[in-house]
């Protein structure tokens, strides 16, 4: 049994400013990185709102800096996940995927979300090339070109929208006749001439070629299969925070999102702290949970120094 002051799980923008932080104040942190180090970010390829960068910053590197500054001040960082956690009592207990069982006497979870896919081969094949599920992130690559938007909720209507600003025009393909979103980003949405939705429409194919998307290969519930020519396919079908492990001890809203309380990051459970975009429904960008992170570390130096 490996006993740990500060666990830090996940290795993200949240997870690495927790580590930061952490070892600076003289905490030991170990972070566990999981299965994809560096997070969702690492899906993107430049990163041009990130404060610091004037000219943009590639996302992998990025990352691997946020790491090496964590690893700079003495935080160790070992891949890994945790397959099943005991947050009944003191200490924490956790186990690793490499079978290491811990006892930690603070947890921070920041094993953040990852963003739903249609599932279509041609979609994987064109990741970054074109297919992209963050309008945010990515939006300013297609200034005056012409993208489509996968679905129908208010994370859909808001990135067509934002997108509607920067392109020439946006397509939202939306599966059944109606939004699911709330009634003011569907009126949002109804306003703006240059959105056409496609109702009743599934994607069949995303179409490419050597340089990227092309277009998207439609069909609706009458049959009807088209072809609509769009240089970005921004997929917006919701997220699936990855909270699981932690469900049986730690409060979540019906989506799966850790709840944290107020404005801190206390969890429901004593010790146990959350950052990033595994509480964070709303805004999810890597400066969010960067800030996330830090708090976090925070709020564990001072639980720590009065337990
Ligand atoms: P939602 O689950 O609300 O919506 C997902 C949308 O994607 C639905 O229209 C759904 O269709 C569609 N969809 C799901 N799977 C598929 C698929 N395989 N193929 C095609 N379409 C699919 O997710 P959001 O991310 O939009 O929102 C998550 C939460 O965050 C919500 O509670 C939302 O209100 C909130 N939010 C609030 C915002 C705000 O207030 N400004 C901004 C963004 C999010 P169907 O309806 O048919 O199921």
């Amino acid at each position: 049994m490996e006993k740990i002051k500060c666990l830090i799980i996940g290795g993200g923008p949240a997870g690495y400013t927790a580590a930061i932080y952490a070892s600076r104040a003289g905490l030991n942190p170990v972070l566990y990185e999981g299965m994809e180090p560096g997070g969702q970010l690492t899906t993107t390829t430049i990163v041009e709102n990130f404060p610091g960068f004037p000219e943009g910053v590639d996302a992998n590197q990025l990352m691997g800096d946020m790491r090496a500054q964590a690893v700079r001040f003495g935080a160790d960082i070992r891949r890994g996940t945790i397959t099943s956690v005991d947050f009944s009592g003191k200490p924490l207990r956790l186990v690793v995927d490499d079978g290491n069982e811990i006892e930690a006497q603070a947890v921070i979870i920041a094993t953040g979300a990852a963003a739903r896919y249609l599932g279509l081969p041609s979609e994987r094949k064109f990741r970054g090339m074109g297919v992209s599920a963050c309008a945010t992130c990515d939006g300013f690559f297609y200034r005056k070109k012409v993208v489509a938007v996968v679905g129908g909720g208010d994370t859909a209507c808001e990135e067509a929208t934002y997108l509607a600003n920067i392109c020439s025009k946006v397509y939202m393909i939306v599966r059944r006749d109606v939004f699911r979103a709330s009634v003011a980003m569907q009126e949002r949405v109804k306003n703006t001439p240059n959105i056409e939705i496609l109702w009743n429409c599934n994607t069949r194919e995303v179409l490419g070629d050597e340089s990227g998307v092309t277009g998207a290969r439609l069909e609706r519930k009458d049959g009807k299969v088209f072809d609509i020519d769009i240089d970005g396919f921004f997929l917006a079908i919701g997220h699936h925070p990855n909270s699981d492990v932690f469900k049986a001890f730690i409060d979540t809203d019906e989506n799966g999102y850790i709840i944290t309380q107020g404005k801190s990051t206390k969890t429901n459970v004593e010790g146990v702290f959350a950052a990033g975009d595994v509480q964070d429904p709303s805004f999810r960008q890597a400066i969010t949970a960067a800030a996330s992170g830090c708090k976090a570390a925070l709020e564990v130096e001072k639980f720590l120094m009065s337990n």
